[in-house]
């Protein structure tokens, strides 16, 4: 909780990833609509081998989300028992299918595929989820043809907040391929003052109690305690983990950190729902670049 000059009580703002979310959806409603004008219908493959049950259900709403916006959208179901080959087949075929301008494998893959090749072999000017190499590289350098889905989310989370990033002290705990890193080559792009931390970082909570804005992307439920947490920093959880209750919770004590920030996004209902718009916008984006 904050004071201002004049004694009031000021309560800490949650960051509606749900509603920010619905908003950017209305807009890329507009491009599509602006798009279809010019003859041009957005596509995008999303392609599914086995049976995560977590993976189901992202499938799912991608699919129901797609739709809401005018985006074509066709998923591929395949067995657990796939081969290499059959896999690779499908993108090779997706690849030089004209409608169709973005191509998501959803991950995890069987452990008998080779992920990485599969996603190498993605035209990279369909990686919607911005995991080819050259993609990767492109972000690296600040020439992005697409942002990676979950750190662009972020950024247009601390954007819509009016939370700029510039000169910031930030701290990221976790460094996967799919957040942390991508998110730290974002930031440093953007002018903030990066520090990445991960299992084996010592003094933790030293470092993430010097950040201005703290990021979590780790996996582990109550990882970030309030100890952790500078008085009115900026917190952004993107953990997804359920709790001895099966209740979703983030990486973040919510509940002891909350008063402490002066921006929190809550679990669930922060960065889930701007994942998903990214991956939206980022086939809008193919579908403008491939006309
Ligand atoms: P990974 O398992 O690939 O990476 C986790 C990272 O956290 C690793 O770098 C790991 O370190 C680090 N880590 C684990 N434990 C600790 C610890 N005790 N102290 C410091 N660092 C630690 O996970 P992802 O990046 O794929 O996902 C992270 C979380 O975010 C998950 O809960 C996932 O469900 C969620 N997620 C949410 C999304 C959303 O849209 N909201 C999208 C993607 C992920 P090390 O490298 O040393 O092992």
């Amino acid at each position: 909780m904050q004071t201002c000059s004049c004694g009031t009580k000021i309560m800490t703002k949650i960051i509606d990833g749900k509603k920010i979310a619905e908003e950017i959806k209305e807009e890329l409603k507009s491009d599509v609509l602006a798009l279809g004008e010019k003859g041009i219908v957005p596509g995008l493959v999303v392609i599914l081998a086995g049976e995560d049950s977590a993976s189901q259900v992202y499938v799912k709403n991608k699919e129901r989300v797609a739709k809401e916006i005018g985006i074509n959208s066709e998923v591929v179901r395949m067995s657990a028992e796939t081969s290499q080959e059959e896999l690779e087949k499908i993108i090779l075929q997706y690849n030089v299918d004209e409608k169709i301008h973005g191509i998501l494998v959803q991950l995890p893959l069987p452990k008998n595929i080779d992920a990485k090749k599969i996603i190498n072999l993605i035209d990279p000017k369909k990686d919607v989820d911005c995991f080819h190499p050259e993609n990767v590289g492109r972000m690296m350098i600040g020439d992005a043809r697409f942002l990676p889905c979950t750190p662009a989310g972020i950024l247009e989370l601390l954007e819509r907040s009016e939370i700029s990033v510039e000169g910031k002290n930030v701290t990221i705990v976790g460094r996967s391929n799919i957040v942390g890193k991508p998110l730290a080559v974002m930031l440093i792009n953007l002018g903030a003052t990066v520090t990445v931390c991960n299992s084996k970082t010592k003094n933790l909570q030293k470092l993430c109690a010097q950040a201005d804005i703290l990021i979590s992307a780790t996996g582990r439920a109550g990882l970030i305690c309030a100890e952790m947490v500078k008085q009115d920093a900026v917190v952004i959880d993107v953990g997804i983990n359920r709790n001895e209750e099966g209740k979703l919770v983030g990486d973040v004590d919510y509940i002891r950190v909350c008063d402490k920030t002066s921006c929190i996004t809550p679990v669930p209902g922060g960065v889930g729902p701007m994942t998903i718009m990214m991956l939206m916008r980022n086939t809008i984006i193919a579908a403008k670049n491939q006309k």
